[in-house]
């Protein structure tokens, strides 16, 4: 991946977690206590403050700083649980990622780190019903990656609405979390088309 490539995933992200803040603070006062924007905001633009550094790293050291931002930046759950998934993630990125191959078995290393930081699994109305099935969409060989990833987030997604919260503060509501899109499942469809978005035509 080129550093160009790499740079534009990082300025896409942040600048989509921004510009969508108010719609994920929204989301979380309906089943949560109305931080995931001002959480998700902070974590990313304490990212781009330190942009230059990350951007000179290789892909895997890349991510790991980006990882560690997250956590030491965000209070709420997102920030252990972004920051478990890009660490990891890192793991199976030594060098540069040069192929769908390469993207999918990194995200395999941090969807299982989120699992099991969270102790959770889809199906529990979290960032996990996008990230396991966009995980499932570019491990397949399908003919675009990419449009299989947004297609599956964006599905994803949507499946949340009608999920009871068994995990999070939103599983203290019960059954009245039934009937709202997850915030994190929201932020993590936000990133995954500002990905998509960045390597469109590139890799
Ligand atoms: P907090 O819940 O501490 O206020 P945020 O509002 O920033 O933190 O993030 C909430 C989001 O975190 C939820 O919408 C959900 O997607 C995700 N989340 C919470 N707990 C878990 C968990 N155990 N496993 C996976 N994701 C979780
Ligand atoms: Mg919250």
């Amino acid at each position: 991946m080129e550093p160009d490539v790499r740079r534009g995933i990082r300025e896409l992200a942040v600048a989509r977690i921004v510009e969508h803040a108010d719609e994920l603070t929204a989301l979380d006062q309906a089943i949560g206590d109305g931080d995931h924007g001002i959480n998700m905001k902070r974590g990313f633009e304490a990212i781009s403050e330190i942009a230059e550094e990350i951007d000179a790293l290789p892909a895997g050291a890349a991510l790991q700083k980006a990882g560690m931002t997250l956590v030491m930046k965000i209070g709420g759950a997102s920030g252990p649980l972004y920051g478990s998934l890009l660490m990891a993630m890192c793991k199976a990125m030594p060098g540069d990622p040069a192929s769908r191959r390469d993207l999918a078995a990194s995200l395999a290393e941090g969807v299982e780190a989120v699992k099991k930081r969270g102790r959770s699994h889809a199906g529990e109305k979290t960032m996990l019903d996008v990230l396991v099935p966009v995980l499932g969409a570019i491990s397949a060989d399908a003919d675009d990656p990419l449009a299989a990833a947004r297609r599956a987030a964006a599905k994803g997604l949507a499946a949340t609405k009608d999920m009871m919260a068994t995990k999070g503060r939103a599983s203290f509501l019960g059954e009245r979390s039934i009937g709202h899109l997850d915030p994190g499942a929201r932020s993590s469809a936000l990133l995954v088309d500002a990905v998509c978005d960045a390597i469109e035509g590139k890799i």
